[in-house]
């Protein structure tokens, strides 16, 4: 029997096909492409097994909050070469070169020294960092992120960063806001989105959504819902 903290390998395929067709609803209700959304799953304190599990469905882009938790399981499970890992946690400045090393994306970038760091510290061969922007849109003292206002600079310079590939925006709305308070923010980031892609034409990602407002997400034109609890179950401590 699996733990209470460990999902059933039966439980883990139901709910990727739930999430998957609560993407699908969702996208039909907006009148998008299903295409035009990728699911990350957010696997933080979980074991590897879990992925490897997850993988062996088809799933391949995995999100991470924590650099060492992370750098464990990538370790173990290196031989799943075409894993795609998202760092989507607060990032610290001495934790850049670990991250810079082992990812393929990066979704909490709110400062110019972690864009010179990333940059620097990107190894060559294994071509750009995708970056994301991550955006405090309900101005919480808690969460990371720059302002609507701070966008346009933080861009330019990772734009500028040879080993650094802009991608878009991150943001994660304030859970505890009112439905209309939740809409107004969910619009204005896919105003802010739409207004960086006018600028640079590389930018296709909105990385917004989680277990609990996918689809209002989806609504606003994410590209690319995180979801944990609604794949893995409840966070193990
Ligand atoms: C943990 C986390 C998620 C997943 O949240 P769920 O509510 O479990 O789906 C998504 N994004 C970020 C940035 C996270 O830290």
């Amino acid at each position: 029997m699996p733990t209470s903290t460990e999902i059933s390998h039966s439980a883990l395929h139901t709910h990727f096909a739930e999430v998957k067709q609560q993407i699908k609803h969702a996208a039909e209700a907006a009148n998008r492409s299903i295409d035009s959304i990728a699911l990350l799953a957010v696997s933080k304190t979980k074991p590897a097994s879990a992925i490897a599990e997850l993988y062996g469905a088809g799933q391949r882009q995995f999100g991470e909050n924590y650099v060492q938790e992370a750098l464990d399981k990538i370790t173990e499970l290196h031989e799943l070469t075409d894993i795609i890992w998202h760092f989507i946690g607060p990032l610290q400045s001495n934790k850049t070169k670990d991250v810079a090393e082992n990812f393929d994306w990066v979704h909490s970038i709110d400062r110019e020294k972690l864009v010179r760091r990333l940059n620097d510290q990107r190894p060559a061969k294994r071509g750009p960092l995708n970056i994301l922007i991550q955006v405090n849109i309900d101005n919480e003292a808690s969460k990371a992120g720059v302002g609507l206002h701070d966008i346009n600079a933080l861009a330019a310079s990772i734009a500028s960063a040879d080993r650094l590939q802009l991608r878009g925006i991150m943001a994660i709305p304030n859970p505890e806001a009112t439905a209309k308070e939740q809409e107004h923010s969910f619009q204005q980031l896919q105003k802010a989105y739409r207004q960086l892609q006018e600028q640079h034409s590389e930018v296709d990602t909105l990385s917004l959504g989680m277990s609990n407002d996918l689809e209002l997400a989806i609504k606003y034109g994410s590209t690319m819902v995180r979801v944990g609890t609604a794949l893995f179950g409840a966070r193990n401590k």
